[in-house]
């Protein structure tokens, strides 16, 4: 049994001495919020790091989705299909937006499956709002053809897939808008952030706008006629500012991400040989042209997932069910029809054996994976 308890994440800290010296150049500046230096260079290191050209950091990633669903301005009530594979923000985004959600079923990829989504199209389907759970992408092909068939918007929710490439184009290219987690819990923290990346410079402007109250963005143009910001308010906007705090944490934290991401690679593949002979424990495989994000580590365990569960608690090994029960099973989503479990059977079937086990660095650095790795054989009635 482990004396401290280990969890599914630990969240990358920054290195507390240049923490506090720019903690400190902020407080000496007086610009706490308000799109101020902090912001702007996170911004800038952001498009540099994932070789994007535009990005629009947000106060947290379920806010952003919100954003993202309001800028397409789509008509009220309007049906959005989405998984039910996700975390409770997917579906709540499209509730808090004005519209309704409607769960498709997903495939072996765990993600949306393409001929679901097609017979979950009614006449006020407007949008498709796609997770890349874990990391593994979504059917993007399939789905930017069935968003042109039937004239759809497309968001994805790209939680868990920071700095994924597809192709080695970023997985940001794909759909009208992809939104980014920064919660402490993803790879990337900014403690509490997110963020949304589009190519549609009309969609960024009204991005801008959305997350600042409504306020008009100012162009040069109109800045030479006088026009100040402040001066018209349009939109029912929001405030989804980031602060130059958590910028700054954000900033610190990005400089750790390759390195992080390196250092969880090497426990998946301690993980993969250690499990490689029990035929009962599955691991699903990245496809050859994606990176990989190491934003999680899923398994799925046929028939004992709880018992091996409960086996790793009682070691204070924490792991999470993400994502069991599955959002159609929520009280506020059950009486939905599309949450017919016979509508979702591949869900339910991989909502109830997934696993996801504890995947940091700190368990290679400290070598516990070899000891975490040689319990969960023994949960799994393995001997040795
Ligand atoms: C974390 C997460 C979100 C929400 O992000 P926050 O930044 O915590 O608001 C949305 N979708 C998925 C799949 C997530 O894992």
């Amino acid at each position: 049994m482990f004396e401290k308890p280990i969890y599914t994440t630990r969240p990358l800290l920054p290195d507390k001495s240049a923490m506090l010296e720019l903690f400190s150049e902020v407080y000496d500046s007086k610009w706490l919020t308000n799109m101020g230096k902090q912001h702007q260079l996170l911004e800038q290191e952001l498009c540099e790091h994932l070789e994007i050209d535009n990005i629009s950091l947000i106060n947290n990633g379920t806010l952003a989705l919100i954003i993202a669903l309001k800028a397409l301005n789509l008509p009220a009530n309007s049906e959005v299909i989405t998984t039910p594979f996700t975390f409770a923000a997917t579906p709540h985004s499209i509730v808090w937006a004005g519209l309704k959600p409607v769960f498709a079923d997903i495939d072996d990829s765990m993600t949306l499956c393409p001929k679901a989504i097609e017979a979950a199209i009614t006449p006020t389907t407007r949008a498709i709002l796609a997770v890349h759970v874990y990391g593994f992408p979504c059917d993007v092909e399939a789905i930017d053809k069935i968003a042109k068939k039937y004239d759809l918007k497309v968001i994805y929710d790209a939680a868990h897939a920071f700095s994924t490439r597809i192709y080695g184009q970023p997985i940001t290219d794909s759909g009208d808008i992809t939104m980014l987690s920064f919660h402490a819990t993803k790879l990337f923290n900014s403690i509490e952030g997110g963020a949304l990346v589009c190519k549609s410079v009309n969609l960024q402007d009204k991005i801008y706008e959305l997350r600042n109250f409504g306020i008009q963005k100012i162009s040069s143009n109109k800045a030479k006629e006088g026009i100040k910001a402040g001066d018209f308010v349009n939109e029912i906007g929001i405030n989804g500012k980031m602060n130059e705090f958590q910028a700054v944490w954000g900033r610190l934290t990005l400089r750790q991400v390759a390195e992080e991401q390196v250092l969880r690679g090497k426990i998946a593949q301690i993980y993969k040989e250690a499990f490689s002979d029990i035929p009962t424990i599955f691991i699903p495989k990245m496809p050859a042209h994606v990176t990989n994000s190491r934003q999680y580590f899923p398994v799925f365990i046929k028939g004992s997932r709880d018992e091996v569960y409960n086996i790793l608690l009682q070691h204070n090994i924490v792991c999470r069910k993400y994502f069991y029960p599955l959002c159609s099973d929520f009280g506020c989503y059950a009486q939905l029809p599309s949450s017919a479990k016979d509508n979702l059977s591949n869900a339910h079937e991989l909502a109830n054996q997934v696993l996801c086990l504890p995947f940091y660095s700190e368990i290679l650095l400290d070598e516990s994976v070899y000891k975490i790795c040689k319990i969960i054989r023994g949960a799994l009635g393995e001997n040795g």
